[in-house]
């Protein structure tokens, strides 16, 4: 076969074809790049002729020059295409850590928009005429929200673990019990976070039971902070223990050590109070006498990636000196994002406005309605495929509140001819993705997830099988 080697066009041949100079006038691409691309597609071809892999019938110069310019469309098209693209998430997972967590308010991402588009008062105070500082944008409405004495951002959660654990206790030790070391997400885990930190990790307890005695014996004169972790995702049942949050602070005062905790999600919208989960709020926290907490911007507050430190003026004022802040300090979209979200609290409007809140408060009879519409739409326009409804069950997601099953409906659709995973994949492949759950031979549409606007171009991708 190797023999159709000689066959293959060299790059100025094709670069003098007339479907060169086409593509260099319709696609806006430079010669240089568009003559890379080429001499890209030549060596694909040529590895396939070697390899015996390219199945084209009597193969000759022709053919291959065709193909080459097949190879090199398509590798056109997908350069077009953004790497980060809409997707739809059809799995009813409202806080999907794949599909980008958190989706914005309308609110956060006009704000967003505005303050891309303009300068900004990021760093300036109009009053004054003077320098700002960008922690102030947004610091009244986190204390005003959880009661706290100060507050300050960072870029995500995981920064302000980082941060809090170098600021107030690098080169010391910080008390943790055994069934907090938990890792999160597959890449966040306290005890390395700890180790990159440079505090030293007092592990206490065991992993199944830790009691306030553990953390008071373990105190000593380089002890400088008694962390808590908030479990998340993982979840210990059956002979269980935790030194109350109240015995811990009392601990704190007596011996003049601050107490942390890194709430994980931290939620400001009280969803026990709606019958969902046990999740204590920021505030209710707050209250217990806490020293220092941090929870993500884009878990259960709905907002933009950040990092929340609350806590005693002090310790925050610490923290905000430390040279590392700099370093982990947000940019002025991510205080716009946070900024319109937590005036949505302000104005208790958090349930209608924010996404992330709405979508898990969302009743099944909603979700009901939605699943209804589709079949009776979907059904109405193609009668290959098989739908009804199913009683499930939705997550939250994003390691949060994993114990709690939020009621809704879904649709099971299988189709005449193609399998499961066909499906899966044709709806993958969607110009705007949709992101299923396969059960069996079923595909499984969960619409809490999904906005209106969103189930019409739902259907429309099934229509296009
Ligand atoms: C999610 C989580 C983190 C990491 O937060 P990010 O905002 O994703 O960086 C840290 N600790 C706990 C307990 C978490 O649940």
């Amino acid at each position: 076969m190797t023999n159709h080697l000689r066959h293959l066009p060299a790059v100025h041949q094709l670069k003098n074809h007339k479907h060169f100079s086409q593509i260099l006038h319709n696609a806006f691409i430079s010669e240089d790049v568009l003559t890379e691309w080429v001499n890209e597609q030549i060596d694909i071809v040529r590895n396939r002729l070697i390899k015996n892999e390219l199945h084209i019938k009597d193969i000759n110069r022709e053919k291959l020059v065709d193909y080459i310019f097949q190879l090199l469309e398509k590798k056109i098209e997908q350069m077009q295409e953004n790497q980060l693209r809409q997707v739809i998430n059809a799995t009813g997972v409202v806080l999907h850590t794949n599909l980008g967590r958190a989706r914005l308010s309308k609110q956060a991402i006009d704000h967003m928009t505005e303050t891309a588009l303009s300068y900004s008062t990021l760093e300036y105070n109009v009053k004054t005429g003077e320098r700002g500082s960008r922690h102030d944008i947004v610091e009244d409405y986190i204390k005003q929200l959880t009661g706290a004495e100060a507050a300050m951002v960072v870029n995500n959660n995981a920064a302000a673990v980082f941060l809090v654990l170098k600021a107030i206790a690098s080169g010391r030790e910080v008390i943790v019990s055994r069934g907090e070391l938990v890792e999160i997400g597959g890449s966040f885990r306290i005890s390395e976070i700890m180790e990159e930190s440079q505090a030293v990790l007092k592990e206490v307890g065991t992993t199944n039971k830790t009691h306030i005695g553990d953390y008071e014996n373990a105190i000593n004169e380089n002890t400088a902070l008694l962390m808590k972790v908030h479990k998340s995702n993982f979840k210990i049942l059956g002979f269980t223990k935790d030194a109350a949050t109240d015995d811990l602070v009392r601990i704190s005062k007596q011996h003049h050590i601050p107490i942390y905790e890194d709430l994980g999600s931290g939620t400001l919208f009280d969803f026990q109070k709606r019958q969902i989960g046990s999740e204590p709020t920021v505030q209710e926290k707050v209250r217990t006498g806490i020293d220092i907490i941090s929870f993500s911007g884009d878990k259960l507050l709905g907002g933009p990636q950040a990092g929340v430190i609350v806590g005693k003026k002090n310790y925050i004022e610490k923290i905000k000196k430390h040279q590392l802040a700099r370093v982990l300090r947000v940019d002025k979209f991510t205080l716009a994002g946070l900024e319109a979200t937590l005036k949505s609290y302000i104005r208790n409007q958090e349930h209608q406005e924010i996404p992330t809140i709405r979508d898990i408060l969302q009743s099944s009879e909603t979700i009901l309605e939605k699943a209804n519409n589709f079949i009776r739409e979907l059904s109405s326009k193609n009668a290959k495929f098989i739908c009804h409804i199913e009683q499930e069950k939705s997550k939250v997601g994003g390691g949060t509140m994993p114990e709690v099953e939020l009621d809704t409906y879904v649709v099971n659709v299988k189709h005449e001819s193609f399998s499961s995973n066909e499906m899966a994949v044709k709806l993958r492949n969607n110009t705007i993705p949709v992101i299923v759950r396969v059960k069996n031979e079923s595909v499984i549409l969960d619409f809490r997830t999904v906005t209106w606007e969103e189930l019409e171009m739902i259907i429309e991708a099934f229509l296009r099988f």
